[in-house]
């Protein structure tokens, strides 16, 4: 759903103060020249595969599948990626294109720090001056990637006005944007924010779903019945579902936190309990009150837990091309554990919600039926939570 305005349907935009817009136009203008550049694209694809380790494997789930008893599940293997997640993808992207515009510095906002470890990290493989903006609150709450940021060479800056979390992270990272626009670059982590961002964030992380579209008919010889991926500001989501929308056959359903329940003001169900509103610069589902503050959000999912939700995702939604759904702390709590334990792959929190939901949908179909369910990232960063969370509740081992 190419728009050059930065719209999808009535969503997206680019809601700023004329200064942002200026700078936000260079992006764009670049973007877009780029990613018709086949120099450009042979760069990236040379890192995609010797740096970030792609393709990585559309894995069959056979464990899994004989256990649930339903459709087959096959597993987009994201969490095998250098960094252990998604976000390379789109941080690699990012960083060629800085390169390409003379950037030599780069800024980032991050909430639970994943994006601001890829971005560390794609910064000292190209000797970029890296800048995170991260919210006291969450420096505190997320000490091991605030020290991996580190040790990467980037400099975390801690952000201790408003809320002293996510969204004022991305503030102090937009004003230092706009200030140093002359040698920086703004490197956003998530399908978000004001255009050119959505749109590009989707393009550098389509390599999931072509990938998968790839290998699914290789393997089965047709397209799935279902794609499925978490949602929290909808990358690694819209990198897997784009490949499939014009697939009319291929069902496509996007997976929200629901916290501890979503009749509860514990969750970050954008699309499913959000209403159209704008949020950090662009339009979308948003939890908002009725003065269209963001409210509170929840999740036991670090990377699930934001107020808003990517423009294209809002589309898909009132358009009726995919649905979204949720599943609770608890639910995906259980489903990383059967995976744990079936096939010794432990996923992250984030994609354990679209695991519990491919679980329970594959129950009600049949063995012809062919579910692909992306694992976005690995668990290892979620361990010590677990932990803590079982050893008060024995019940779950
Ligand atoms: C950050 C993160 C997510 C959520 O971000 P999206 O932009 O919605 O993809 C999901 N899974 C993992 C492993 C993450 O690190």
């Amino acid at each position: 759903m190419k728009n050059s305005k930065g719209y999808f349907g009535e969503f997206g935009g680019a809601y700023v103060p004329d200064q942002l817009k200026t700078v936000l136009n260079e992006v764009e203008e670049n973007f877009y020249k780029y990613i018709e550049d086949k120099e450009f694209l042979n760069e990236l694809n040379y890192y995609y595969k010797q740096y970030i380790g792609r393709e990585n494997p559309l894995y069959f789930s056979e464990s899994l599948t004989r256990k649930i008893g339903g459709s087959k599940i096959y597993l987009k293997r994201e969490d095998l990626n250098h960094t252990g997640a998604h976000k390379i993808n789109n941080a690699i992207g990012q960083v060629l294109l800085a390169k390409r515009m003379d950037k030599k510095r780069i800024v980032a906002e991050t909430g639970a720090g994943q994006h601001g470890v890829a971005t560390a990290t794609v910064c000292a493989l190209f000797n970029m001056d890296c800048v995170i903006y991260m919210g006291q609150v969450d420096v505190k709450r997320q000490e091991i990637n605030v020290f991996k940021m580190e040790l990467l060479g980037a400099k975390v800056i801690p952000v201790s006005s408003g809320t002293a979390t996510l969204k004022d992270a991305v503030d102090a990272a937009l004003e230092d944007f706009v200030v140093n626009s002359a040698n920086t670059f703004y490197l956003l982590g998530s399908a978000v924010g004001p255009h050119p961002y959505p749109t590009m964030v989707r393009e550098f992380q389509s390599v999931i779903g072509k990938e998968a579209r790839k290998q699914i008919l290789e393997v089965e010889g047709k397209l799935p019945n279902y794609v499925i991926a978490c949602v929290g500001g909808g990358s690694n989501a819209i990198g897997l579902f784009s490949a499939f929308e014009n697939d009319k056959n291929v069902n496509i359903i996007g997976v929200e936190p629901a916290g501890k329940g979503l009749n509860t003001k514990l969750h970050a169900a954008s699309l499913c309990k959000g209403t159209p509103g704008i949020i950090h610069g662009f339009k979308c589902y948003t939890l908002q009150d009725e003065n269209g503050t963001p409210l509170p959000t929840y999740s036991i999912a670090p990377g699930l837990d934001y107020p808003g939700v990517g423009p294209e995702h809002s589309h898909y939604k009132h358009i009726g091309r995919a649905t979204y759904e949720s599943i609770t702390d608890d639910a995906a709590l259980e489903a990383f554990m059967l995976l744990s334990k079936t096939e010794g792959i432990i996923a992250a929190l984030e994609s354990s919600h679209a695991i519990a939901y491919a679980i329970k949908l594959a129950k009600t179909l049949s063995k012809n039926d062919i579910i692909i369910v992306n694992l976005s990232g690995r668990g290892d960063k979620d361990i010590y939570q677990i932990k803590e969370i079982l050893s008060l509740n024995k019940t779950l081992m």
